[in-house]
């Protein structure tokens, strides 16, 4: 008997995250293309309620403990070891964020076998699998058919819609009991909320990004013009953040946010693979920069080869008057 897929529903204080559900319908996808169950692995402290929005899986495992309560990936990967052993799935798909990060290469270590992060797609062929793993930051992609069982699968946000992992059904729940370690190496201290008042620039529609092109500070004010004309915010690459040009909270990255807005606009911004990780997934890119050969033209659906300081404050007349024409008509 080959074993289930497992994938593990991450939650964050009382929520499940939405690459819970990107991983769950990438989950379901290969659970019936190899004909076993998904399964949903859900642990936490109070987190059973959660168990029920886990629908796109054929049943869920919830082991709830106090220890579970902080993530810590050490104890994490320590509680699913027992589990796992009695339970034998052929693949366990882990989200790939701050939150979960780390929980698969512990767990790997933990059975002895190997693990393949970074994976952007993950697909049965012939019965088996075989994944699409980023290397070098974005340089490099691997094509990776791992031969353990389980196969350990980090997964990266944006590997499927979320919506695809979404089921009105209410799942069969089974609590499971096992040792969980209570202390750790690792120590949670604190989670550093993010500014208040600040927008979320992930839930935001239209951004208008900006890169070291900008030349200077005092230039965001330019671009953020044009985003609060077009109904968006403004947010930048990890060099602007850096310098306090604006807050963390609008960085863009791989150490940064993830976005999937309807418009990005990148002014100045030279496409490193640390930036597209972030942005990527959006629904338009437009990209301005002086260097016709930068990187970001690579992901833009339309590029620019202008100075940023010519073109932005174009750009907001042009959206001011089209909707003043609008409003008049
Ligand atoms: C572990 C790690 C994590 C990282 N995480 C992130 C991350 O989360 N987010 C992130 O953004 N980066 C991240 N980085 C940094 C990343 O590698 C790049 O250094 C960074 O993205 C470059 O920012 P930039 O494009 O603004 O600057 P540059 O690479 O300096 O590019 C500036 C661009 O502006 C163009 N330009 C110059 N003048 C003008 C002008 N007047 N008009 C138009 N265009 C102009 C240039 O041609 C150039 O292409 C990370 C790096 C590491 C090692």
């Amino acid at each position: 008997m080959a074993g289930n897929v497992w994938v593990l529903a991450e939650q964050w204080r009382g929520q499940l995250s939405e690459i819970t559900y990107e991983v769950l319908a990438l989950g379901k996808e290969l659970a019936t293309a190899l004909g076993c169950d998904l399964q949903a692995v859900l642990l936490g402290h109070n987190v059973k309620p959660l168990a029920a929005s886990l629908g796109k899986a054929d049943s869920v495992l919830c082991l709830d403990h106090s220890a579970l309560a902080t993530p810590v990936a050490e104890i994490f990967a320590h509680a699913l070891t027992p589990i796992i052993r009695a339970r034998s799935p052929q693949a366990i798909l882990m989200p790939l964020t701050n939150v979960s990060l780390g929980v698969a290469s512990l767990l790997a270590e933990e059975l002895g076998i190997g693990c393949v992060n970074f994976c952007r797609d993950v697909r049965a062929v012939d019965g088996s699998l075989q994944t699409r793993s980023v290397l070098y930051g974005g340089k490099m992609e691997a094509i990776v058919k791992p031969a353990q069982r389980p196969a350990i699968l980090g997964i990266l946000p944006g590997v499927r819609p979320p919506d695809e992992g979404l089921a009105e059904t209410v799942p069969p729940i089974e609590d499971v009991t096992v040792d969980v370690q209570e202390s750790s190496s690792i120590r949670w201290k604190r989670y550093i909320e993010p500014e208040i008042g600040d927008v979320d620039i992930s839930k935001q529609e239209v951004l208008v990004s900006v890169g070291r092109g900008l030349q200077s500070p005092d230039n965001v004010a330019v671009a953020a013009e044009l985003a609060e004309a077009l109904g968006g915010a403004v947010c930048g690459s990890r060099p602007v953040i850096d310098q306090g040009w604006l807050p963390l909270s609008r960085q863009v990255g791989k150490s940064g946010v993830v976005v999937k807005p309807k418009l990005y606009l990148a002014a100045g911004i030279s496409g490193a693979p640390e930036h597209v990780e972030g942005m990527k997934n959006s629904e338009l890119i437009i990209a301005i920069n002086t260097d016709e050969q930068a990187p970001i033209f690579h992901v833009a659906q339309y590029g620019i080869a202008a100075d940023v300081m010519d073109l932005l404050p174009a750009l907001t007349e042009a959206v001011r008057s089209r909707k003043e024409v609008k409003s008049h008509a």
